[in-house]
């Protein structure tokens, strides 16, 4: 007999830090996803809608499912919140910020999630084949499965989804990959986690876009994350200054929320930050030729941006910063770089030495 507790055991024992058992049900919170889409708070992420029918019943992906196995990995790799920017904290990491270095985002400073968790949940699910006495069907996914996993994990015990929109376990904060099973099998559930935001509002309030525009609910179109990430196009120029020196995604609304605060961290070699994306500076980033920048972020979470959306980026970061240096580098042509060359991320450079970015540090513009 295979038992919800030998799974959960054998997880842990393969590396993640939680797991819980979802029963398959029909989840009020699952039907919300329609109004979101109808609202346009997609943006341009058109799989959303595409896979809208199947993301709405775990049965339309594995016919006959009745569990789903859902795992928490912690991955903050930082002694202290990465953009610490945004609240003045003093520690160690924090004074290696300057206005001129490159904040990204916790969760893509080391190896690409992706494939780090599914060798992982693989190699459970061929434990579990193993261990089961009865043949199952089964299906692995991590993030890009047309599932909604935040409320499987709500209803596997590993915590509440936050108004920020994340999966917040009261003991471990919310710097967590989730990753789920779902299966024919009639595991023991867990008892649902219960929501304990209270009255706190944070992360609406730190929000630097308002992209949290209810509790609990995200307008992605606003948001930084989908702004320097999902978005292919140019960056609408209302939210360049609030992009401030964030080149990939946006910690904002989980450093303030005080289930972070003192944050949990993991010592998983995956997680820690690659040599030269460990506060690197914009204009070290920005000078790096094509092959270089390609090679740096191979293998990482960071390719989802893809090169020319990473150097839109950066050139937004740079006009925010007014590091005199990195606006330098901005106006120097280079053959090595024909990303830069790329009309959307001309159009952000020349942004960036114009008059419309904000020049902080006195840089002059042009
Ligand atoms: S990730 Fe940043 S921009 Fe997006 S909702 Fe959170 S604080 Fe706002
Ligand atoms: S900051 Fe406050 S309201 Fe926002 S997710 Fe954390 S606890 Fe909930």
């Amino acid at each position: 007999m295979l038992t919800s507790d030998a799974i959960k055991r054998k997880a842990i024992e393969l590396g993640f830090d939680l797991c819980g058992i979802s029963p398959v049900d029909n989840f009020p919170e699952l039907t919300f996803l329609d109004e979101w889409l109808a609202r346009g708070y997609a943006g341009e992420m058109a799989y959303m809608s595409r896979s809208a029918e199947r993301r709405a019943d775990v049965r339309a992906v594995v016919p006959g499912a009745r569990s789903v196995i859902v795992t928490g990995t912690l991955y903050n790799a930082g002694s202290d919140p990465g953009d610490g920017a945004t609240q003045g904290l003093e520690s160690p990491r924090h004074q290696g910020l300057t206005p001129a270095t490159a904040i990204i985002a916790r969760y893509a400073w080391g190896d690409d999630y992706h494939d780090v968790l599914k060798s992982r949940l693989d190699a459970l699910l061929a434990w579990m084949r193993q261990e089961s006495p009865d043949a199952f069907d089964a299906r692995a996914y991590v993030d890009t499965g047309p599932v909604q996993e935040r409320v499987y994990a709500q209803y596997a015990g590993l915590g509440w989804i936050g108004k920020n929109t994340c999966l917040i376990n009261a003991e471990h904060g919310s710097w967590l990959f989730l990753a789920e099973i779902i299966c024919t099998l009639p595991l023991e559930p867990d008892t649902q986690g219960l929501e304990q935001c209270g009255t706190c509002r944070r992360c609406l309030d730190a929000c630097p876009t308002g992209a949290l525009v209810e509790p609990g609910v995200l307008d992605s179109t606003h948001c930084l994350s989908y702004l320097t990430i999902e978005l292919r196009t140019g960056i609408p120029e209302e939210h360049r200054a609030a992009l401030g020196t964030r080149v990939y995604g946006c910690d904002v609304c989980q450093d303030v929320c005080p289930y972070n605060q003192p944050s949990s961290h993991s010592a998983d070699a995956a997680w820690q930050p690659r040599r030269g994306l460990d506060l690197p500076r914009l204009v070290e980033l920005w000078q790096r030729p094509d092959t270089d920048l390609r090679a740096l972020t191979e293998g990482s979470a960071m390719t989802r941006a893809k090169l020319t959306g990473l150097r839109r980026n950066l050139a937004v970061a740079i006009g925010n910063s007014g590091d005199p240096d990195a606006l330098a580098a901005l106006r120097e042509p280079r053959t090595d770089q024909p990303s830069a060359a790329d009309p959307m991320v001309v159009e952000h450079v020349q942004w960036a030495l114009g008059p419309a970015a904000p020049k902080p540090f006195g840089a002059k513009a042009g």
